[in-house]
This record gives C-alpha cells, structure tokens and sequence, in this order.
C-alpha cells in the first residue's frame, strides 16, 4: 500500500488529488491537507468583487466530496517536511497542524511515499507597506477579499451617484507582482458598472501597473492574430482600455501606500504618487513558508526552496541574462531534484526566471511582474505530477512519463467585463506557448496560428459557462475526468 500527501486544495493540488483517486486503488491512500475547508473557483472571485456574485457561488464545501471519492481530509496546514524522516522514523514525512475547530493548534506527522506541494501563492501583502484588505487597499484574490471590496465599490458608486468625483485604481502592489490578467479584468468589470449607472464623467479610472508595456502580463506580451491580422497585445489592450475610458500609467513599481495616496517609482527613476478613493492592487507572491528538516531535525529548508519561498524542481535554476533564455529552462515535471518523491506544480513551483524582459529602474529597483502561473497551466501541472505519481506507484519505482513544461503548453485567458447573457464583452487570449520560444517560433516567438485574440460576447458566454463548467468537475460530478483543465 502507497501513501501519497497532497498539500493543498487549489485549482492543482484538487486536480491532482482527483487524478490520483480516479488511478489508484483503494488499496492505497490518497491525502489531502489543506487549511480552507471549501473549495474555491478563484477566476469567479473577479464576480464577487463587483458584487455579480456572492461567495457561496465560487466555492462549496470540500469534505463531502472527498468523503464521496475516497481522500483522507486533514483541514490543516502544512508545516515542515521531514524527507528523511526524523530520530524517530525512516519514513518520510511532514508536521501538519490542524486548524478545524474539534483540533485546532494539534499537530501530527503525515507519513508519505510520494508529497505534492500545490500549497500556491502566499499572498504577501506585507511586502508593500499599506497594502492590502487590513489596511488602505482592496484584493479580490480571495472570496472574503472580494466581498470586501465589493462593499467598498459600492459606497464609492453611492458616492458618485451623490454627485462626488471617485478616483479608481487598480492594478499592480508592488514592482514585481505578477496576476495583471485578473487586475485588469477587474478594472475592466468595475468600469462596466461605471458605465451601466451612467456615472462615466463622475468617476476618474487608472491602470497602475509594472508591466513595460500593457498587454505584457507577465508573458512578456504577445504577437496575436485578431481577425486575420498579426498585432501586438500592446494595441490589443490599449484599444480596449481606452474603449472603456480607463487611463493607464506603466513601469511603475508600488512601494507604499497610505490611505488614499499610493507611492510609486518608474523606470525613469523618479517617485511619484496618485491618488484614490478605491484601489484594488495585486500583492506580491511568494511562498508559503514551508520549511524542511533533514533527519537530525536541521534545517534544510534552502536545500528544497528558493529564496522567496517557492520549491525548487526540474528547472535550469542557472543565472542567465535575457538573451540566454531558452525554452528549456523551464520544468516539465516538477520533481524536486533533492528529493526524487517530492513534486510542485501550480504556483508553488519556482520559476527559473520571469517570462517578461526584467528592468530595473535608474536606482536598481527591479521593475517587471514575475511569471503568472494561471489556472489552465496549474491544472494541467497538477494532472501530470498526478499521473507519473499513480505510475510510479504501480510500478514500484519512480517513473516521469507524463510532462507539462510552460514552453511546450498553451492557455486560454477571457478577460470578461459585464455579467450575465446578453450584458458583457469579454477579450479572449489564448498563446501557445505560454514561454515563448524564439528557437522555434523565431517570427513571433510563438505559432501565430494558436496565438489568438477576439473581442466580443461569445468568449463573455464561455467565461460563464467555464464557471459552472469547472465547478461541476471541481465537485467530481459524473463525467468530471473528461472535462479539460
Ligand atoms: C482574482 C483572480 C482571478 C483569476 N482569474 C483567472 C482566470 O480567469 N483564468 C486563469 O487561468 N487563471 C486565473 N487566475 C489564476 C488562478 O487562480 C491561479 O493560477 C490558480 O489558482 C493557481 O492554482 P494553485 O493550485 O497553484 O494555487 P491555489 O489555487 O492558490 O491553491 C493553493 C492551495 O494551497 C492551500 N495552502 C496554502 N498554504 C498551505 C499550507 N501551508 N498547507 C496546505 N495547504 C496550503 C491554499 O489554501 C489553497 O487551497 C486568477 C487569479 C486571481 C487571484
């Protein structure tokens, strides 16, 4: 009997748990630790915060339906892996501690034969001073985060239609966060309940952000063809930002905020500032702070993790400048290169490098967003650490047959603005690759022929329908497995 952990109930540790159950038998044990007891649809939270839809509609609760499949449950957090065991075991395992109410603060040692860290992105609020829910800015990076802002876009639509001018800014909280794609979307739907009140000329709207350009994303933008025509994402966001009457200011790096004034530097070196009345800003990403310990419980945490936090896996970790980056850089399996039964996909898995070009601004402040890792990338990670972990237990040995590398796989994104069927308009985007490759595609950096943009209401309808879509396979309703990441 195999014993394989599951750290995290995201979008891959879910997917990987499910692919795990659906290919090993009940012979052998599937656990998963995760702090949150509900499941959530983070793309849907962007609805939350525009207040389209309430909590219980992105998320629904997890034991029942891993009591349904067959996963050992924890509600806790991972703490520190122990891959070689401790004084007391030769098994490797990691201390967990409960946060359910019935065990709350209790701790225990999960033993495993195979550990999927999918713990995700520590949402480090604390790396700007002044950001975030607690203090002057608002996030919709969770549900509880969304409904807050939602509450406060409200008083600031009261206010407008009051007769009182609102400054809105939204973007980036830090010279390197990354998630632009959800930030815009966001200041996208914002501007559409602007305009659906008719308070346009009460309100002033900003895109604040690190990118160079706009329509980077942190994918280093892209060349895309548009209705049978090459352009850049650039003009593919520009035209939309200013379709909806949004300014934007870029190459600015977040540094503090205070209440209604945010602090930025840009390339150009110089300090400036803006000020609001709502903001909703991105933090920056890091890991969640596991640690590890070897055998004589000393730590050995830099030998698993990179400095910010994020496991180290099948990468070419190398220090490069731009011009030598290559395609293969990137992971394909996310096994740790320590420990040959440790795997990380999804965010928690640190990338060689960022995809877009890095600057630094005229006094060293590195100004550019570090990779996104988005949620069809993250559940296809989670699928193929998965499979190779089910095949590796049937065989009795470690095999990596299935891989995922960011260069070798393309991403659908829909920014949608609107709700709704006959209200909306959503950009669709989808590259391939999501890392471009100049060696293969030298034109473009990618094949022109999936690397496609559209306006328009069909790609609003199919956010929609991802929604219910992807809640249903989330919940392992009948058919789930043949639903794509
Ligand atoms: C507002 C918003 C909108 C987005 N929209 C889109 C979109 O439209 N399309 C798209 O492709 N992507 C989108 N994304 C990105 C997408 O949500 C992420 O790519 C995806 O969630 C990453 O999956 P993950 O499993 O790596 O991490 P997560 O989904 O963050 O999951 C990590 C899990 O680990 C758990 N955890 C944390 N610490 C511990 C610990 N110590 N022990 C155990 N468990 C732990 C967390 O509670 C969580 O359940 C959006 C992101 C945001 C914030």
């Amino acid at each position: 009997m195999a014993k394989v952990v599951v750290l995290g109930a995201g979008i891959s540790g879910h997917t990987a748990v499910m692919v795990l159950r659906k290919k090993l038998s009940k012979k052998h044990e599937v656990i998963m630790v995760s702090p949150n007891s509900n499941y959530q649809w983070v793309p849907s939270n962007i609805w939350v915060g525009i207040g389209q839809m309430k909590p219980d509609q992105v998320k629904f609760a997890l034991a029942p339906v891993y009591k349904r499949k067959g996963v050992n449950y924890k509600q806790a957090l991972a703490k520190t892996i122990f891959p070689e065991g401790d004084g007391t075991t030769d098994k490797p395992f990691v201390e967990i501690e409960y946060v359910d109410e019935s065990k709350k603060g209790q701790t225990e040692k999960v033993t495993y034969d195979y550990l999927i860290n999918a713990t995700g992105p520590k949402l480090n609020f604390a790396g700007t001073e002044g950001l975030g829910p607690d203090k002057f800015t608002n996030s919709i990076c969770t549900y509880g985060h969304a409904e807050k802002a939602w509450e406060n876009l409200q008083k600031a639509l009261d206010k407008m239609a009051k007769g009182e001018k609102q400054r809105f800014v939204i973007g980036t909280g830090h010279p390197m966060a990354t998630c632009q794609g959800a930030a815009f979307e966001y200041i996208l739907n914002v501007a559409f309940e602007i305009n659906k009140r008719k308070l346009m000329d009460m309100a002033e709207i900003t895109w604040l952000t690190n990118e160079y350009e706009v329509g980077d994303f942190g994918m280093g933008g892209a060349f895309i063809k548009k209705g049978g025509y090459v352009t850049s994402t650039k003009i593919f966001t520009e035209s939309i930002l200013a379709e909806y009457g949004i300014n934007w200011i870029k190459r600015a790096g977040v540094k503090k905020v205070e209440k209604g004034v945010i602090h930025y530097e840009n390339l150009a070196g110089e300090e400036k500032t803006i000020d609001f009345d709502f903001a909703m800003l991105i933090p920056p990403f890091a890991g969640v702070g596991l640690k590890a310990a070897d055998k004589s419980g000393k730590d050995i945490t830099d030998k698993l993790f990179a400095p910010n936090g994020l496991m180290k896996v099948d990468a070419d970790y190398t220090p490069k400048d731009f011009n030598e980056w290559s395609a293969n850089d990137w992971p394909s399996t996310y096994q740790n290169p320590t420990y040959e039964n440790i795997f990380a996909p999804g965010i928690a898995f640190a990338p060689p490098h960022s995809i877009s070009k890095p600057f630094k601004s005229k006094n060293g402040t590195p100004i550019f967003p570090t990779p996104p890792r988005t949620g069809m990338p993250s559940g296809v990670m989670g699928k193929v650490v998965a499979l190779n972990v089910a095949e590796s237990v049937k065989q009795g040995k470690v095999v990596l047959k299935h891989t995922a590398s960011m260069a070798r796989m393309g991403a659908a994104c829909i920014v949608s603005s609107g709700y709704g069927i006959r209200n909306g308009m959503a950009a669709t985007l989808t590259v391939y690759p999501v890392v471009p490759d100049y060696e293969k595609y030298p034109e473009w950096g990618r094949d022109i022929g999936y690397t496609v943009g559209e306006p328009g209401l069909a790609g609003h309808w199919m956010k929609l329908f991802m929604h219910y879509m992807f809640l249903y396979k989330a919940k392992a309703r009948p058919g789930w497995s043949f639903i794509p990441e």
